[in-house]
């Protein structure tokens, strides 16, 4: 006989924006479920390049990204591990003239919350990154920017979810969502039902299948960003530059252990296989940017190369929003290669919208609505999802 599992929340999807909304939903005593097909943090989540970034948010990004830095700052205090989180900047560079203009219309913009965004001169560049060897005209630094270790951040905040209560069932693949009039059954691939108030579509790249299968039907995309790391090499790079130099764009790092990691892309994504695959001439030309950029690194190896499944809105705002159709479904997905950062930030909105039915972040450019096709078909609540996880 099936076993059916009650609870009040349940979160489809174990990426950073399903487990954070569940360990801030379990620190309130909320009874709440993950279910996760692989294993927590395994997909973007897991992969990406760590980047933590406020600068060059859209306006619309900012409250939810200032609220997801409170937690990045606190992260030992809150998962009792610091997840190579560091606060080393982040520096948005420029060789064209055109391009430094958006960069301080931003300065001014991020300037009305409250954020104190530097704008280097070339010979405050020089000072501040001389290893950067192309002829840049100005950047936007913002000093409290960083990264953290991906692999380590979703475990540790699985764990403290955990702790406070959360039940993370992993390798348990959602395969069926309906909704009763009542209540959600949500059916799993390992033979459980699970009867619950609430659902939250946490699920990255596939939660656009599970949307339309409740009937809210939008155009989503899906992209893989394509990573690459050098042999671990003397430590001179601290903070990350992202640039556009003559159109060609590169974000760069080095940890302190000495490995630099650059990326851009794209991949190639195979949804049904749930992989990313590497194109190696994307990898190449990555490689010429990075090298144009930072000389320095001319004598050094490529140790490795990877790519990851991430979902895209057609306007690369994430969708954060109740269902229009089914009572009680909160969508949480469409991040578009920058949620890494925004994940808690967006775990604590969730937290909030479920247990106090209103939300502290600004979610305004955030609705599903604002896709005409959303509102288009009817619901068609109990379609199978299958096909979203294998
Ligand atoms: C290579 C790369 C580099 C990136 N770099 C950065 C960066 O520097 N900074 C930044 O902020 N962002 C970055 N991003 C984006 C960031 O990683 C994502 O936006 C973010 O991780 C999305 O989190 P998520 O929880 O929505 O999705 P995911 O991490 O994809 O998690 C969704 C989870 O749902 C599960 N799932 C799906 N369907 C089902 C189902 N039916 N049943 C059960 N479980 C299901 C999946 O297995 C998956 O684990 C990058 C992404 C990639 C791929």
């Amino acid at each position: 006989m099936m076993q059916v599992h009650r609870t009040n929340i349940l979160i489809i999807g174990g990426g950073i924006v399903g487990v954070a909304a569940a360990w801030y939903l379990a620190e309130r005593a909320a009874k709440v479920v993950v279910l996760e097909k692989d294993t927590v943090g395994s997909k973007a989540s897991g992969v990406n390049f760590g980047g933590l970034r406020i600068n060059g948010r859209e306006r619309s990004e900012m409250s939810l990204s200032i609220r997801a830095r409170e937690f990045w700052r606190r992260i030992r205090e809150h998962v009792g591990h610091d997840c190579d989180v560091e606060f080393t900047g982040h520096f948005e560079t420029t060789a064209e003239e055109a391009k430094m203009a958006v960069i301080e219309k931003w300065v001014h913009m991020a300037r009305d919350f409250g954020l104190e965004p530097e704008l280097l001169s070339p010979v405050r560049i020089r000072e501040r990154y001389p290893l950067l060897g192309h002829q840049l005209v100005g950047g936007c630094l913002m000093a409290e920017d960083g990264s953290g270790n991906p692999r380590l951040a979703v475990p540790y905040l699985a764990r403290a979810a955990r702790k406070a209560g959360a039940d993370i069932r992993e390798h348990t693949g959602v395969i069926h969502v309906e909704h009763t009039g009542q209540e959600f059954r949500v059916l799993t691939n390992d033979g459980q039902e699970f009867r619950s108030q609430f659902v939250v579509n946490a699920a990255g790249a596939w939660a656009g299948k599970i949307a339309a299968s409740l009937g809210d039907v939008v155009p989503w995309l899906t992209i893989a960003p394509q990573m690459v790391v050098s042999e671990p090499i003397p430590y001179r790079l601290r903070g990350i530059v992202d640039c556009d130099i003559g159109g060609r764009y590169l974000y760069i790092r080095q940890i302190p252990r000495g490995n630099v990691l650059f990326g851009r892309g794209p991949g190639r994504v195979d949804l049904e296989a749930e992989r990313a695959f590497v194109i190696p001439q994307n990898y190449f030309n990555s490689s010429n940017i990075a090298l144009d950029l930072v000389p320095f690194l001319q004598p050094y190896h490529i140790i490795r190369t990877w790519s990851g499944v991430e979902g895209k809105m057609p306007d690369a705002l994430p969708v954060i929003d109740w269902s229009p159709q089914v009572p009680g479904l909160l969508h949480a997905f469409g991040f578009s290669g920058h949620g890494f950062q925004l994940g808690p930030g967006t775990g604590i909105t969730i937290s909030e919208l479920i247990l106090d039915g209103r939300t502290a972040t600004d979610i305004s450019g955030f609705s599903i609505g604002r896709f005409k096709a959303a509102q288009a078909p009817a619901p068609q609540t109990g379609a199978s999802v299958a096909a979203a996880s294998s």
